[in-house]
């Protein structure tokens, strides 16, 4: 019976992990440098592009090894502010989404860390087919690389709050983390990184172990359980005084001061009393409150806050010296909210297959 054996995903390996497989095929570990820079510098996407290496130690690689990047299947780019929305095929067939977003200090993208999601949330497109499976590190990876591939630009900023719950893809976000700030690849500042959780506690107490320097970003969205656990299921796993304190034992642990995430729905969690809720339970934290339109989509019937009622949700914090701001929207116009674009792309490829 005939053997087969997985190659190695070349682009998940560090460096050490690297030098280390590169011995077992019987190469020289100073090799390990050279790919690595290809691989995780200049961004290659086919060993043939690796000039300083003799041809038959580029033909060895390729048996060896599987060289995994994301394919460019559609993009979209605003006209109102040069957001760039992608779609990516990856090598299975699935589709993830990513955003491109310029701002004066730098470019920023928004990468998602699974194909769907299964916790969920009542106000996101992501979660509505459920999980479909976690990305790989090299993917995570390589959405990043792809947008500045195609951009042609570096990108100083990255946002984990895309599809997917990161810490529901633990070690795979953990070992992304790690490449995409080391020196030895693009060493994008870990102070330039922020992920957001809905709210998993053991997991956001083990990332405040990992000597990290990333900001957390909770997806609150409700000033108590019953209302959070009405628009996100999460709830009813964990407590939110639970998820309160390991938001304050990671700015302990790191430093870093926390994001909490609300995203504003008409009449379900942006009245007066919700936010003077808020403010009680974010009273004294060293935090930073983002408060975000929501995104009406068509499956859910909850509507975007008015004018008014945002601007009155944003004076009661102040008066509560919460450091708060409204997110600027970006891209409305190319569907740039969560799993929006991703979504339509399934739809309508449905849509095509159902038609043949
Ligand atoms: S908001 Fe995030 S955690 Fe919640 S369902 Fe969407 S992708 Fe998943």
């Amino acid at each position: 019976m005939q053997s087969i054996t997985e190659k190695i995903d070349i682009k998940a390996l560090t460096l050490e992990e690297l030098k280390a497989s590169l011995k077992i095929i019987g190469e020289k570990e100073f090799r390990a440098k050279q790919i690595y820079e290809w691989l995780h510098v200049k961004l290659v996407r086919d060993f043939e592009e690796m000039t300083n290496l003799s041809k038959e130690l580029r033909a060895k690689l390729a048996s060896e090894y599987e060289l995994i990047c994301v394919n460019d299947l559609e993009r979209y780019e605003s006209k109102m502010d040069g957001t760039v929305k992608y779609l990516f095929r990856l090598s299975d067939g699935n589709v993830v989404e990513c955003v491109l977003m310029k701002y004066h200090h730098g470019n920023s993208v928004c990468i998602s860390s699974q194909v769907g999601c299964r916790m969920g949330c009542r106000f996101c497109a992501s979660t509505l087919g459920g999980l479909t499976r976690n990305l790989k590190t090299s993917e995570m990876l390589d959405e990043v690389y792809q947008i500045q591939r195609l951009s042609g630009e570096r990108v100083s900023n990255i946002v984990i709050m895309g599809t997917g719950e990161p810490m529901d893809n633990y070690d795979n976000f953990v070992k992304f983390i790690r490449m995409i700030s080391s020196s030895d690849g693009l060493n994008i500042s870990q102070r330039n990184i922020t992920v957001s959780t809905c709210g998993i506690v053991p997991k956001m107490r083990a990332l405040a172990e990992e000597g990290f320097a990333i900001t957390l970003a909770l997806s609150l969205h409700a000033p108590n359980d019953e209302e959070r656990a009405k628009i996100m299921p999460v709830a009813n796993s964990y407590q939110l005084q639970d998820v309160l304190n390991a938001c304050d034992y990671y700015y302990e642990k790191t430093g870093r001061r926390v994001s909490y995430e609300y995203s504003l729905v008409d009449g379900v969690n942006d009245t007066a009393a919700c936010a003077k809720e808020l403010s009680r339970l974010l009273k004294g934290k060293n935090c930073h409150v983002n408060l975000i339109p929501v995104n009406p989509i068509k499956e859910r019937d909850y509507k975007r806050s008015t004018g008014n009622n945002i601007q009155n949700f944003k004076n009661i914090l102040e008066k509560n010296r919460i450091n708060v701001t409204i997110r600027r929207e970006m891209g409305s116009d190319i569907n740039a909210a969560c799993g929006q674009l991703r979504k339509s792309y399934t739809d309508k490829t449905m849509v095509q297959e159902v038609n043949l």
